[in-house]
């Protein structure tokens, strides 16, 4: 799971992120445009230090109220696609990362887009649906470095940056993408911790 998409999966599907999209773009920027006419026209009408509300403000506001719940509606669309769709492909098992989302959040540059993506909404879905078919829903451990292990011969780097896309084993050589190399590992979660 991730920003750059909303999550790559081990069969080689990736969901979008969303609020990448023109669509949500568009309607982010009416958004923050809208909110500043209003916050002008508070301004405007102050009485005594006392905003009053005009016919005006009052009109913006229900268009605020409603690109809200417009935008509410897509990104909530999107997280029930994508879970519904994962589940339909019948795995035996479904192996998340655990996601430090406080973490994430404490990043200031970060913590907007971790917030629009939904992640715990994504996971609550997840294992609902994955009850509801018979799938069961492993959480791989916080510390489990699915990033750093080389899908391919199991080696583990000790370092690598976010910035690196693309996973480039210095032992057998292999290239692949870093979400990609990351999921495929998360697949054999529960193989290799019974195992360890
Ligand atoms: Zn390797």
């Amino acid at each position: 799971m991730g920003i750059k998409q909303l999550a790559v999966c081990s069969n080689g599907k990736v969901y979008k992120n969303i609020n990448k999209t023109e669509k949500v773009r568009r309607k982010e920027k009416k958004l923050r445009r809208l909110q500043r006419s209003v916050s002008r026209k508070y301004e405007m009408n102050k009485e005594g230090g006392k905003v009053v509300k005009t016919r005006n403000s009052i009109k913006l506001e229900k268009k605020i109220r409603l690109l809200h719940r417009s935008l509410r509606n897509i990104r909530s669309n999107h997280l029930h696609q994508t879970t519904s769709e994962i589940v339909k492909t019948k795995p035996s098992t479904v192996v998340m990362e655990t996601l430090n989302i406080r973490g994430m959040m404490r990043n200031r540059h970060l913590a907007k887009a971790v917030a629009k993506q939904g992640f715990y909404e994504l996971k609550r879905q997840l294992k609902y649906k994955c009850a509801l078919y018979g799938i069961a829903f492993v959480e791989a451990g916080l510390w489990y470095p699915s990033s750093k292990i080389c899908s391919s011969c199991g080696h583990k780097k000790d370092k690598l940056s976010l910035s690196e896309r693309m996973y480039e084993c210095e032992v057998c050589g292999v290239k692949i993408d870093r979400d990609f190399n990351a999921s495929i590992n998360l697949s054999r979660y529960e193989k290799s911790s019974l195992t360890s």
